[in-house]
């Protein structure tokens, strides 16, 4: 009766696994999607049910959706082409509906209707389409910032020892993914049947000063914060060989995070987890540092 799609990623694995290992979900109970079934032979193995689901084939959705009270959908890869991720976030909607789905959990993101970052629409367009729905109850989850984002520019920047931003003083608070797994699992399960949006954020906000101290410390590496506005930030990306259009969402990161979109505290992650989410330094020495 619980589903959960996108489970060959690396969120709806994390899923998975909570659902089973931290809270005794019998796998019976556990529907898991993906466009590759063949890639779940390990939770099949371990009873769980596997069907196909692809957003972009709306007419098989129906089936993958049956029988199913609680579904958890996980939002599509933010750099496809424009318009594409809410056209397949419908396509869900509309399937969950039509299938009977009583509650639907959907992984968002902070302050979806002003948030800068550029894809922020999307999310806010899917939330809309939910509440429009004839689905009884939903649980958006806006998950902040992946604190595995980090690993996206600091690599270079420790290379080169330079740290180009836009955010300026703004903060972000990073939440390991897989603590947004817990969470998403934990909504999933609940016996909330109403209507509720939850903000997902880790302890605290870090600035981008505050993370290059923390990568200083730890390599010993020499790493320089050199702000920059979002326009040169774009230009410098361009210049080094990223595509305009990727370069402008990565910036609208910084735009974001200056503009305090992505910063805020975990309450609601506490009181739907009944935890404390990893504190972001405790992730870094973990994780990070070892690949740094
Ligand atoms: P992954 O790139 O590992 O997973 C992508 C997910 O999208 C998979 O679950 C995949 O399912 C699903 N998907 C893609 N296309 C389709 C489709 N046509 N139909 C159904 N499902 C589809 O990302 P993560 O697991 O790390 O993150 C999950 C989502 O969270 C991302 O897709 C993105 O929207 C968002 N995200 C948020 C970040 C943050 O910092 N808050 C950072 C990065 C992403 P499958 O392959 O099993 O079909």
């Amino acid at each position: 009766d619980l589903l959960v799609t996108g489970a060959s990623g690396h969120l709806g694995k994390a899923v998975l696994a909570h659902l089973i290992e931290t809270l005794k979900v019998p796998a019976a109970r556990i529907v898991a999607t993906s466009r590759k079934p063949g890639d779940l032979g390990d939770w099949a193995a371990r009873g769980v049910t596997v069907r196909k689901a692809d957003y972009d084939h709306p007419s098989e959705l129906a089936a993958a959706f049956t029988g199913i009270k609680r579904l958890l959908l996980i939002s599509t890869d933010a750099l496809d082409e424009p318009g594409k991720r809410l056209r397949q976030h419908k396509a869900a909607i509309e399937a969950a509906d039509k299938a009977g789905v009583a509650h639907v959990v959907y992984t968002s993101l902070p302050d979806a209707q002003n948030s800068l970052v550029s894809f922020a629409p999307d999310h806010a367009g899917t939330e809309a389409a939910i509440k429009a729905s004839g689905i009884a109850g939903h649980t958006l989850l806006r998950n902040s910032w992946y604190s595995e984002n980090v690993l996206h520019a600091l690599p270079h920047a420790l290379e080169t020892g330079k740290w180009f931003t836009a955010a300026g003083k703004g903060g972000v608070s990073y939440i390991a993914r897989d603590d947004l797994g817990l969470a998403a699992a934990a909504a999933l399960t609940s016996n909330f049947s109403g209507k509720r949006t939850l903000s997902l954020y880790g302890e605290k906000a870090w600035t981008v000063d505050e993370v290059a101290e923390l990568a200083r410390n730890a390599t010993g590496k020499p790493l320089a914060v050199v702000q920059v506005s979002v326009e040169d930030l774009v230009q410098g990306m361009t210049g080094a060989g990223t595509p305009e259009p990727v370069a402008r969402v990565f910036a609208s990161f910084d735009a974001a995070t200056a503009a305090g979109n992505l910063a805020g505290s975990p309450e609601d992650f506490e009181a739907l987890t009944g935890r404390v989410p990893q504190p972001f330094a405790e992730w870094f020495a973990n994780n990070a540092v070892p690949v740094l």
